[in-house]
């Protein structure tokens, strides 16, 4: 079996120290989350293989970061003080607030009252630049990362000499005041994203769309999301945001239904034109071929790390019966799981298997992710492991150390083991570990 209901995965993140609740003892902060030991670790790497295959390998495309803070004449702009809004209605009875396109027979979800016209409610977060509190110093905290992109153009394009197309692409922390968080972290009212802007010519932008829906869709299903879980959903035209051409999301099959993962956009020379005239500077691209000024198109995908990283909890969890015994397995892929390898020793009274265990795992430790655990039997050491898919546990047993100085190491998927010489693990797992490097 290897699907999972919202509670049994709170529950697993809690209690393995993936995500926490934010504040907790205080009773928590709405819908705000803190990753544990083991969740930024999944997160770290979510990040690390978008940068490694969207920015590093590729000789078009490069990364900033830029600052949350920036200018408010941004954010007038680019359309969001006006526009960036969802419609809210107010519950008479019991003033429970609800984004209106929730909202299903027109009368409250919570107590049947009556509800208010529907509003529009902006959803970036406000606050003061400096130490006076008034309109003058008001600043918003981003609500996407693709604004510090656009107003650094000029920069990257004067300092990389890059031609069309190329893309710039940054990673950081987004903040939107949303009317109705939850499903975990999959709606929160501050994440990271993941965006990349892809600058083209005009007149090549719908190839060049189609290009990005399909590598993105393909990101996922080689870091192990299932494609029966995952579905391209093109927006309908009455659906588009103000800027956009076309937009298709991918939807992932959440254990609460599908949700959006990444949006891919068609975004137009939209921001490009418009911070030109806000500015007065030129963005505009000199093309060499046709000796032309123009504004290039861009295709964005806008991925959020917090929403990939629960997609990769979820699918890889199963549940299976081994000896007639539950098993829990998190069967993430090599380069998303938190820790690869652990060194368990088999018995924790002998101090020759523990320091030689110990040994091993500080000598792992420097280039690859291995946690050492001597707290139970190992039975109970595997199961723990399985649980948060740790990719191999070696055990180091009586045998090690009195006769043969081999450990057996045991693979969590297919639980075969085989004996191996102590000098030969490193070599052994990274080899196993090695992608296209
Ligand atoms: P939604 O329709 O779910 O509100 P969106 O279309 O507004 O999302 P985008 O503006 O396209 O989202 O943002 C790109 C990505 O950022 C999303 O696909 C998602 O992964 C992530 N993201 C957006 N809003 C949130 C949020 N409130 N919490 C967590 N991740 C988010």
């Amino acid at each position: 079996m290897s699907t999972v209901s919202m509670d049994e995965l709170v529950n697993l993140c809690k209690r393995r120290g993936f995500i926490f609740q934010s504040s907790e003892i205080y009773g928590g902060l709405g819908s705000t989350w803190d990753y544990g030991p083991l969740g930024v670790e999944l997160k770290r790497n979510v990040k690390e293989a978008w940068w490694r295959d969207m920015v590093a390998t590729r000789d078009d495309i490069v990364g900033i970061d830029a600052a949350i803070l920036m200018h408010p004449k941004v954010w007038e702009v680019s359309g969001h003080v006006q526009n960036f809004t969802d419609p809210l209605v107010d519950c008479k009875s019991c003033k429970q607030r609800f984004r209106a396109d929730d909202i299903k027979d027109s009368v409250c979800p919570e107590c049947g009252g009556e509800l208010t016209e529907a509003r529009q409610f902006n959803c970036m977060f406000k606050t003061f630049m400096g130490p006076v509190e008034d309109d003058a110093s008001i600043v918003y905290l981003r609500p996407e990362t693709a604004q510090g992109i656009f107003v650094n153009f000029l920069n990257v394009l004067q300092a990389t000499r890059k031609k069309l197309p190329f893309g710039v692409a940054q990673i950081g922390k987004s903040f939107r005041n949303e009317i109705t968080p939850g499903n975990f972290t999959f709606r929160t009212r501050e994440f990271e994203q993941m965006e990349m802007e892809y600058f083209v010519m005009p007149g090549t932008d719908e190839q060049w769309f189609k290009y990005w829906v399909n590598e993105r869709y393909n990101w996922y299903v080689k870091y192990g999301i299932r494609p029966e879980n995952l579905r391209l959903r093109p927006h309908s035209s009455e659906e588009l945001s103000f800027y956009s051409k076309s937009t298709t999301d991918i939807e992932y099959k959440f254990p609460f239904g599908w949700g959006e993962l990444e949006g891919i956009a068609n975004r137009t020379n939209y921001d490009l034109k418009r911070h030109s005239e806000g500015s007065g500077k030129d963005l505009t691209y000199f093309d060499e071929a046709t000796k032309q000024h123009i504004i290039p198109y861009v295709i964005e995908p806008a991925a959020g790390a917090d929403r990939a990283a629960l997609a990769f909890l979820a699918d890889a969890y199963h549940e299976e019966k081994v000896r007639n015994e539950k098993r829990v397995v998190l069967r993430f892929h090599k380069d998303i799981a938190p820790i690869k390898a652990a060194v368990l020793p088999l018995l924790r009274n002998r101090p020759d298997i523990v320091e030689t265990a110990k040994k091993l795992a500080h000598d792992l430790q420097k280039c690859i992710p291995t946690a050492y655990d001597d707290t139970a039997s190992i039975g109970r050491l595997y199961r723990r492991q399985d649980e948060v898919g740790t990719l191999w546990c070696i055990t180091v047993d009586v045998q090690t150390v009195e006769e043969d100085h081999q450990v057996t190491v045991r693979d969590r998927d297919t639980m075969e083991q085989v004996r191996i010489p102590i000098e030969g693990v490193k070599a052994y797992l990274r080899d196993k570990l090695e992608s296209e490097c």
